[in-house]
């Protein structure tokens, strides 16, 4: 048998348990965004142009978190994170190698999505104080408007990554620019690359700033 056919058989059989849907998984983080993106926007009410702006500049600011949560903790060991570097470095990478980037089920969903405590740890810790501070620095509607992007991109984030990681036969794959993508990750994913090129998941904003990307 393949290497990693029994690596998967092995993280399979100690992590994903019996009750776990892959697809539960991925409605609770469409939920919790989409209902935040929709609290935000019933309570954003005549913005100006610069109130707007929030969007562009929440967006390099996410990409950048991105950027920088990958190249780091998800690929170096650091103490206090040592779970984010045994998560993604050690098991995602060991998954998904650029000889087999596909899933073979809705079971497999757990090791490519966030875990939902994640998602709220990420909410609380993260979104709300740079909330705040735009609160009171700016206005409510700048305030919902960073929340309201910072959902969106993590949305995205898991949805653009899942793909990456269906059959390139898949009818995602009609989305314009998404094949593309997902060559980058796909390169991510050789283990003599994965800690030098394309550490954006998402848009290589911050790859091409720093000059990782790495494109076929
Ligand atoms: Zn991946
Ligand atoms: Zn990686």
């Amino acid at each position: 048998m393949e290497r990693i056919e029994i690596f998967r058989q092995r993280f399979r059989a100690e992590n994903i348990s019996k009750n776990y849907r892959g697809f539960i998984h991925l409605a609770f983080i469409n939920v919790w965004c989409v209902a935040g993106i929709v609290i935000c926007a019933v309570n954003i009410h005549h913005p100006t142009f610069w109130q707007w702006m929030v969007i562009p500049f929440t967006f390099l600011y996410t990409n950048l978190f991105e950027y920088i949560g990958h190249r780091f903790p998800m690929h170096h060991r650091y103490n206090s994170l040592k779970a984010v570097f045994k998560r993604h470095t050690l098991q995602h990478h060991h998954f998904f190698t650029d000889e087999n980037m596909n899933c073979e089920s809705a079971d497999d969903f757990k090791i490519i999505l966030f875990p939902p405590v994640l998602l709220i740890f990420f909410s609380v810790c993260f979104v709300v104080p740079v909330s705040l501070l735009v609160y009171y620095l700016f206005s409510q509607n700048a305030a919902m408007f960073f929340i309201a992007t910072t959902l969106t991109y993590y949305l995205n984030y898991e949805w653009l990554h899942l793909s990456y990681h269906l059959p390139e036969t898949h009818f995602v794959y009609k989305v314009p620019g998404l094949k593309t993508l997902r060559n980058l990750h796909h390169q991510h994913h050789n283990h003599k690359a994965m800690d030098q090129y394309n550490f954006n998941i998402t848009y290589p904003v911050f790859d091409i700033i720093f000059g990782t990307l790495k494109s076929r």
